[in-house]
């Protein structure tokens, strides 16, 4: 087991989960067979699985070690300090406490700290450690089942997973501020906008190019091996993770969808998909390997008037979400100004809704329209003994 990553979901029974495991449509159109020997875990399974993930130790080191994610939030939290103050707070998916300590810091007069994994007995432990027990109560549960004592002025949760709906966690916040949030109660952060550009990925590029390299290596010629690497690291239906940086990018990018969190209906867009439609023009020649997407959430300004944004973008530094890649099933060529149109969709997958699902149809140039649909990557990453004895061993 590698280290594991925050936001990674083992995808377990059902045939669901990563690399198009929902029969992930091919890029011909066709829907691939895909066989389905084990029963399907339900719902409430995935979210202890899901639950289980966060009550380890690493996830939540990445998180706090993410210094642009972490500070985001507390100058996003301090920045609302005049609408906090003597003010109650849902801290929804507290994790070690930290932002429910922000809170208290801007002068929050009591914050519960809402936690469904085991983690939540080392956010006590936190809150005690830093004298804060009559301010922050560290309630265990799910935020849809927990009952608080009253209805709350603030709600504040980190709730973006990789591609910003990986996990799903923001039906759980959206659930909060129906229940618990008071009529025109402050959400933090407010709103999340999706962006979207065709990229070229040097890594992908490097990888495909060793095979014309290995003669000079060894003095044997591998290059025809470079159409069988291009199936095996393109061909998947995975969505991959990966830094890229501002030069990767082969055209404005564009924003694709925003979601304002106090938005009527949005659960329902949710679980229907985030849709939105892009056309880009390139900027030069490039060998294009796909799209990439990112997000960004906002804070508001309170009263310095000025928003705060927390950006995942490969224009700004590096976090720990980095950037999500669609790869293309083989590099495509392009020129300045190549056309470059189509229309993404998010949606959770059907066999495991804490996975993200993402639909795409693109048409680059003179090339026909294609379609290709992703699942977020599938790597196991949880030990075999928490699965039920059954997937365990079908999982080896
Ligand atoms: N707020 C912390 C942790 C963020 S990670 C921080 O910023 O560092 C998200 C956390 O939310 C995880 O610990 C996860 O277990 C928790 N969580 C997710 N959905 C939840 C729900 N419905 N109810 C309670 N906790 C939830």
């Amino acid at each position: 087991m590698s280290l594991p990553k925050k936001r990674k979901i083992e995808s377990g029974g059902g045939g669901g989960g990563g690399g198009g495991g929902e029969g992930a449509e091919q890029e011909d159109g066709g829907e691939r067979e895909v066989a389905r020997p084990r029963r399907a875990w339900c719902r409430q399974e995935r979210d202890q699985q899901y639950y289980e993930c966060y009550s380890d130790i690493s996830v939540h080191e990445e998180m706090l070690a993410d210094r642009i994610r972490t500070e985001a939030y507390r100058l996003g939290i301090m920045r609302n300090c005049a609408a906090l103050r003597g003010k109650t707070v849902l801290d929804v998916g507290a994790g070690t406490g930290i932002l429910s300590i922000f809170c208290v810091q801007a002068g929050a007069r009591r914050v519960y700290a809402v936690e469904a994994s085991a983690i939540w007995q080392q956010a006590r432990e936190v809150v005690r450690l830093n004298g804060l027990e009559d301010r922050v109560h560290v309630l265990p549960g799910q935020v849809e089942t927990v009952e608080l004592p009253e209805q709350v002025d603030a709600i504040v949760s980190e709730w973006m997973g990789y591609g910003l709906l990986h996990e799903s966690m923001l039906s759980s916040v959206l659930h909060a501020r129906a229940k618990w949030l008071k009529e025109g109660g402050l959400l933090l952060p407010a709103s999340a906008e999706l962006f979207l550009a065709p990229v070229s990925d040097p890594t992908l590029e490097q990888r495909l190019g060793f095979w014309a390299h290995v003669k000079q290596l060894y003095d044997v010629d591998m290059s025809c091996l470079e159409a069988f690497a291009t199936r095996c690291l393109m061909g998947p239906s995975e969505i991959v993770l990966q830094d890229l940086c501002g030069e990767d990018v082969l055209a404005r990018p564009q924003r694709v969808a925003h979601l304002d969190l106090a938005r009527a209906g949005l659960e329902q867009e949710l679980q229907a998909g985030v849709a939105g439609r892009f056309r880009f023009s390139c900027y030069g020649a490039a060998a294009m390997h796909g799209f990439a997407f990112w997000f960004q959430v906002t804070f508001p300004g309170g009263d310095s008037g000025k928003p705060l944004v927390l950006s995942t973008s490969p224009f700004h530094p590096v976090t720990h979400w980095k950037q999500a890649l669609l790869y293309l099933n083989e590099p495509v060529q392009v020129e300045q100004d190549t056309d470059i149109s189509g229309e993404i969709t998010l949606l959770p997958c059907r066999a495991n809704h804490r996975l993200l699902r993402v639909q795409l149809r693109y048409k680059v140039g003179d090339q026909e329209e294609k379609a290709k649909d992703f699942a977020m990557e599938d790597e196991q990453w949880l030990p075999s003994q928490q699965l039920p004895p059954e997937e365990a061993r079908l999982s080896r």
